[in-house]
């Protein structure tokens, strides 16, 4: 595969930095539109646009506790209160609190009308069917919970662009919202190529492999935002994949992942694929290590990312220029996987001309500093190492050597 490079590039242009890929890939790039769906189905999904509380939460002046509803003027130790009544969450007292008088109350329950605060019952005794005794005052507003407390109708409880998890779902839950606008998700067609190729599960020939990367690439997706068009595995030529290609742009797909097929070999063939389709090529070929395969183009409004077949090719460069690409047609922010600093837990040595994104361990150094040690082994296509991986150090072009305990960038996996 990189046997022949050298004839087929003559001119030896400086390969495009992975940022100048990742910008061009990214241009342009806005949300792809918006839903309204039910609430029960909004999990994940992000806001199309700012969302108002439709009530006032607690909706009245709510006790924060089991115990009893009084006048604060009237408990203090030793104090003897007449029990007129109940207040349960959802059935409130009707009454009011007298002087000298308690109305048992639970929590939630809304807090009748003459009383000030909740006794709470570990500091009561009970004397007799409708008198307790209190153990200690209380003071005025004690264990109530004032109506608004937690959000009131008309304010604005969640911005346009939040993504709604489990902390934000349940807001806009509370604030009474049965359905929600959200953003569209970006579908991405994810196509694998190769001859060589069976599904998981399937018998593969004696020369066939299962193929893996599509799992993964669906995975990561769906992990930022986007819903998955999977287009199978194509053999390895023009006609299929550009069959698939086609196929991806009748069911509208935002972004179309190839992956494989992307070198010089003889049987590299998604370039020539994507040309009968009338892809423009962007660029193809970039200095990453893994990926310098990568290739973008546009198909009208649809972007075409090729990427290498080799399984940590394909997840390294997912990572770094598809997610960023399905988060921001998702509205999702911020788009680039988050860079973090941290020691070298061993010595590297000068890089070359790729930025080169190493499979590495982390462990926690003196003062809670990550220790970022490469794994031995960096060749592309092992995807036990990159499953064991828990980062990716970064290596610029051209960076000096450095030794363990120099500082360096990385991407937590
Ligand atoms: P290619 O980019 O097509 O030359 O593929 C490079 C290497 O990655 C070859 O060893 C392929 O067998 C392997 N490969 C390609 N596509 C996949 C895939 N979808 N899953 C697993 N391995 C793949
Ligand atoms: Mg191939």
């Amino acid at each position: 595969m990189a046997s022949d490079s050298a004839a087929k590039s003559p001119a030896r242009k400086p390969l495009m930095p992975v940022d100048e890929a990742a910008a061009r890939i990214l241009a342009g790039a806005e949300p792809v539109g918006e839903d309204w769906i039910a609430i029960d189905e909004a999990a994940g999904r992000v806001l199309a646009a700012d969302l108002v509380a439709r009530r006032t939460q607690p909706p009245f002046d709510a006790s924060a506790m089991d115990g009893y509803a009084v006048r604060a003027a009237d408990v203090a130790a030793g104090a003897h209160l007449r029990r007129t009544g109940e207040a349960a969450a959802g059935r409130r007292f009707a009454g009011e609190v007298g002087p000298g008088e308690a109305v048992r109350i639970f929590t939630g329950a809304p807090v009748p009308a003459g009383a000030d605060a909740v006794l709470i019952q570990e500091n009561t005794r009970v004397l007799g069917e409708d008198a307790i005794e209190a153990t200690e005052g209380v003071k005025p507003g004690a264990n109530i919970r004032r109506a608004g407390l937690d959000f009131r109708a008309g304010e604005t409880v969640l911005a346009m662009g939040t993504r709604l998890d489990f902390r934000t779902l349940s807001l806009a839950a509370a604030a009474n919202h049965a359905t929600v606008p959200v953003r569209r998700r970006p579908k991405v067609a994810v196509l694998s190529t190769g001859d060589e190729l069976v599904p998981p599960g399937a018998e593969p020939g004696p020369d066939q492999i299962v193929a893996s990367n599509h799992l993964g690439i669906a995975a990561l997706v769906a992990a930022n935002g986007g819903s998955v068009l999977p287009l199978g595995i194509a053999g390895d030529t023009v006609a299929d994949i550009a069959g698939r290609i086609a196929q991806a742009v009748e069911g509208d797909a935002d972004v179309i992942v190839t992956l494989g097929g992307a070198s010089v070999g003889d049987h590299d063939l998604v370039a020539a694929a994507l040309a009968r389709e009338g892809v423009a090529l962007d660029f193809w070929k970039i200095a990453m290590r893994p990926g310098k395969p990568v290739m973008f183009g546009r198909l009208g409004g649809t972007r075409v990312l090729g990427l290498p077949g080799n399984p940590v090719s394909s997840m390294v460069c997912g990572l770094v220029l598809l997610a960023p690409l399905v988060r921001a047609l998702a509205g999702i922010a911020p788009v680039a996987p988050l860079v973090e600093t941290g020691i070298l837990g061993a010595p590297v040595r000068q890089n070359d001309v790729r930025r080169d994104y190493m499979r590495a361990r982390i462990a926690t150094g003196a003062g809670g500093t990550p220790v970022i040690t490469p794994i031995p082994v960096q060749d592309s296509s092992m995807i036990s190492a990159i499953a064991a991986a828990g980062a990716l150090l970064i290596r610029e072009p051209h960076e000096a050597a450095a030794d363990a305990g120099a500082p360096c960038r990385f991407i937590r996996l």
